[in-house]
C-alpha cells in the first residue's frame, strides 16, 4: 500500500439527497464513490479498485441493503471490504440483524455529522491496518516476494478461474543448485542474500500482471501463468534459468556451473482434468528430471 494512499468510501442509498450529505461530509477525507441502488453497489465492490468502506443504506427498491451485505460477505473477492449500515430502520432486531449478516457498525437516521465522521475514521484506520498484516502475512520476509500462504490460496484461486474461463495454467517449480554446498561453502547470511538475488530475477522475468512468483519452500520457488501455451510457458522457464545464470552469483562448489543456477520443472494445465495437487506434482517431476539430467535447465513433458 503507497505511504499517500487515500481511502475509498462508497456510498449507497436509493435517496440523492441523503448521498449529497454524506458525500459533502467525507469528500475531505476519502475518495468518493456513490450508487443509488444495490446491483451497482455490487458492481462498484467487486471492481478492480475496491473501496475500503461502504455506508450502506437498507431500504432500497429491487435489492435491499441486507442482501447486498450477504452478497459481498459471502464472496472471498469483497468480504473483506467493512460495511456500515446507515439507516432509518431503527429497531434492535434490524440492528442486530445487520450486525449478523457481517457489518462492523450500524448508524441510525438521522445521524449526527459528526458522529458519522469519527465512526467513518475508526473503521477505516481499522481497515488499513487489518490490510496491512494481511499483506504482511502474505509475505516471505528474506526475500520480499510473496510465501507459500499467499501461493495457497492464489493457486486455488487461478486454478478455478482458469477451469471456468476454459483458460490454461502454467506451473513453474523451481530449485536453486547445489545450494547446500553454497550456505556451506560461503555461510547462512551470503545464502539468505543469494535468495534475494534469486528471488529479485525470477520476479524481473515474469512479465504479466496476472503471473505470480512465490518462495515455496527452502530454496524453492514457484511461478503461476495464466492463460498460456506450450511454447510459453516452456519460453518463460528457459528466461528464468537464464536470468539466474546471468546473475553470476559465483558458486565454486556447484556441480552444474561456476554460478548459482537453478533447475526447473514445467507443467500446464489445459483442462479441468488434471487436478491442483496432481498439476504441482507434475511440475515437481520434471523439476526431478531437470536435476536428474544435469540442472541449470528447465524439463517439461511436451
Ligand atoms: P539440489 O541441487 O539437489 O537442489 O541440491 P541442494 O543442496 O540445493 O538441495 P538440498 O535440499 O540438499 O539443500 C537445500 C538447502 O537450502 C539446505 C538449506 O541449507 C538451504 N536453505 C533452505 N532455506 C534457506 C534459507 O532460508 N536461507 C539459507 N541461507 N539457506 C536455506
Ligand atoms: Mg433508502
Ligand atoms: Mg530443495
Ligand atoms: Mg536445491
Amino acid at each position: 500500500m503507497q505511504e499517500n494512499y487515500t481511502p475509498t468510501v462508497l456510498i449507497v442509498d436509493d435517496v440523492p439527497a441523503n448521498i449529497a450529505i454524506l458525500s459533502d461530509l467525507l469528500k475531505e477525507n476519502y475518495k468518493i464513490k456513490v450508487a443509488n441502488n444495490g446491483q451497482r453497489a455490487l458492481e462498484l465492490a467487486r471492481a478492480k479498485e475496491k473501496p475500503d468502506l461502504i455506508l450502506l443504506d437498507i431500504e432500497m427498491p429491487l435489492m435491499g441493503g441486507y442482501d447486498v451485505c450477504k452478497k459481498l460477505k459471502e464472496s472471498s473477492d469483497t468480504k473483506d471490504i467493512h460495511i456500515i449500515f446507515v439507516t432509518a430502520k431503527d429497531g434492535l432486531s434490524d440492528e442486530e440483524h445487520g450486525l449478523k449478516l457481517g457489518a462492523i457498525d450500524y448508524i441510525k437516521k438521522p445521524f449526527h455529522p459528526a458522529i458519522i465522521k469519527i465512526r467513518v475514521k475508526n473503521h477505516i484506520t481499522l481497515k488499513l491496518k487489518s490490510d496491512k498484516l494481511e499483506e504482511i502475512s502474505m509475505c516471505d520476509s528474506i526475500t520480499g516476494i510473496s510465501n507459500r500462504r499467499f501461493f495457497d490460496e492464489a493457486f486455488e484461486k487461478k486454478y478455478k478461474e482458469t477451469s471456468r474461463e476454459k483458460k490454461n495454467l502454467g506451473v513453474i517449480m523451481i530449485d536453486i543448485d547445489y545450494f547446500k554446498f553454497y550456505n556451506d561453502n560461503y555461510g547462512h547470511w551470503k545464502g539468505d542474500e543469494c535468495l534475494v538475488k534469486v528471488a529479485r530475477a525470477i520476479k524481473r522475468t515474469i512479465k504479466r500482471p496476472s503471473d505470480i512468483a512465490s518462495r515455496y519452500g527452502g530454496e524453492e520457488f514457484v511461478v503461476l501463468l495464466k492463460d498460456i501455451d506450450k511454447e510459453g510457458v516452456k519460453k518463460v522457464a528457459e528466461a528464468l534459468v537464464h536470468a539466474v545464470a546471468n546473475l553470476k552469483i559465483e558458486h565454486e562448489h556447484s556441480l552444474a556451473s561456476k554460478y548459482v543456477t537453478i533447475s526447473a520443472g514445467v507443467a500446464l494445465k489445459e483442462t479441468e482434468e488434471i487436478s491442483m495437487q496432481e498439476l504441482l506434482k507434475k511440475a515437481d517431476d520434471e523439476l526431478y528430471r531437470a536435476k536428474e539430467s544435469g540442472r541449470n535447465r528447465f524439463c517439461a513433458e511436451f
